[in-house]
């Protein structure tokens, strides 16, 4: 397996940058998902990184050798798609075989790989069918496999479950999480679902309009979003983002809400307030760091329930507070009715505060 570095890498059309300035460095043996909203450039990365399309500027390693100016066909990556692209008039095993014949291998070494990759996915059973006699998640595995017998230095896959049904994709998730385990590949996996690239992946590079807002593990990625598109497009349901105005109250950094509450902040919080010059602040709370208090309380925040959503094991509440919508999450128990005042608590340690104006987390 090898690395892939991406740096300063820029594709345009025309006046539009569809890929702006990203750099981004994927180690041997790790899995990376491109991720972000529809739009964002995250094929347009991979097929880059594929040559399917020549870079504007910057440069793309993959190993030690820089492979701008080389085939797609030399650069040893597989491709997984989404739409499996099998041969349909082939059975299996010709279809794990073909990319083997084209390099003209030999055939008991052709025979050798194919029957390999299919014990690895499980579908030795299946090598004589044609892709129609096979349900969706099998032709995928065939898919995975026709990458698998080239050995590629790296794999790229653009949305390869999304075809899927949702039980599925979920089960198939876990398959190529396990193939990455056992093969320790190196794997860029382009999705436009966060669950995915959270459950799946070991580093997360997050994009938005062609940009790159940050490269981390998944858990750093939610726990410290450097920015509020970040905070908001990673975790379901979406955290909250509620703009406030900080103030200076007898000697203590308060933030006061458009109903005119206010929030004590705790000394850190407090601190990291301070340092910005803004007193636009935009107060990020997930939905599990919210309580919902007994009654007033000096601590406590008045709010009202707008929607009530029950799913079974927990119940999901929507709040609108200071125009912004809030999401809280109540046990199944709890009976709230929309339009009912309800008090809120926020965790202290657990809230995320952004600069109203730059959009960026305070630090
Ligand atoms: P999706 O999840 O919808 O596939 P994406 O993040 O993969 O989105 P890209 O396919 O990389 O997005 O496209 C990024 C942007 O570049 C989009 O705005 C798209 O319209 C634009 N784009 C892509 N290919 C071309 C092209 N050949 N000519 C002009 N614009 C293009």
């Amino acid at each position: 397996m090898a690395h892939v570095v991406l740096e300063n890498l820029v594709k345009t059309y025309g006046a539009f940058t569809a890929v702006n300035n990203v750099s981004l460095k994927v180690e041997d043996g790790e899995f990376v998902a491109l991720v972000g909203p529809s739009g964002c450039g995250k094929t347009t990365t991979l097929n880059l990184v594929a040559g399917l399309i020549p870079v504007t500027s910057g440069e793309i390693a993959i190993g030690d050798q820089i492979v701008n100016d080389i085939d797609p066909k030399d650069r040893n990556i597989a491709m997984v798609f989404q739409n499996y692209a099998l041969y349909p008039q082939k059975s299996v095993y010709k279809n794990l075989a073909f990319p083997l014949q084209m390099r003209k291998l030999p055939r008991d070494e052709i025979d050798r790989k194919v029957r390999e990759a299919a014990r690895v996915l499980d579908m030795t059973h299946l090598l004589e069918r044609k892709p129609r006699e096979l349900s969706g998640g099998q032709q995928q595995r065939v898919a995975l496999g026709r990458a698998l017998v080239r050995d590629p230095a790296v794999f790229l896959m653009d949305e390869p479950l999304s075809n899927l049904d949702a039980k599925l994709r979920v089960q198939m998730r876990s398959e190529i999480k396990r193939f990455h385990q056992d093969l320790k590949a190196t794997i860029i996996y382009v999705t436009h679902d966060q669950l995915e690239a959270v459950t799946m992946a070991d580093k997360m590079a997050v994009m938005n309009g062609g940009f790159l807002q940050q490269y981390d593990s998944p858990a750093q990625v939610f726990a410290h979003p450097v920015n509020m598109f970040v905070a908001s497009f990673i975790g379901s349901p979406a955290m909250s983002l509620i703009p406030l105005e900080a103030s200076t109250v007898n000697g203590q950094t308060v933030l006061t809400g458009a109903e005119g509450w206010t929030m004590a902040l705790s000394p850190l919080n407090a601190r990291k307030v301070q340092r910005s010059t803004t007193r636009k602040i935009v107060l990020g709370a997930r939905h599990s760091t919210i309580k919902l208090a007994k009654s007033a309380s000096p601590d406590a925040i008045p709010a009202k329930a707008y929607t009530v959503e029950p799913t079974g094991d927990v119940t999901f509440v929507q709040v609108s507070l200071s125009g912004a919508v809030v999401n809280i999450s109540v046990p199944p128990n709890v009976a709230i009715a929309p339009d009912e005042q309800i008090w809120l608590e926020f965790d202290q340690d657990r809230i995320h505060l952004f600069d109203g104006a730059t959009e960026l987390a305070l630090k």
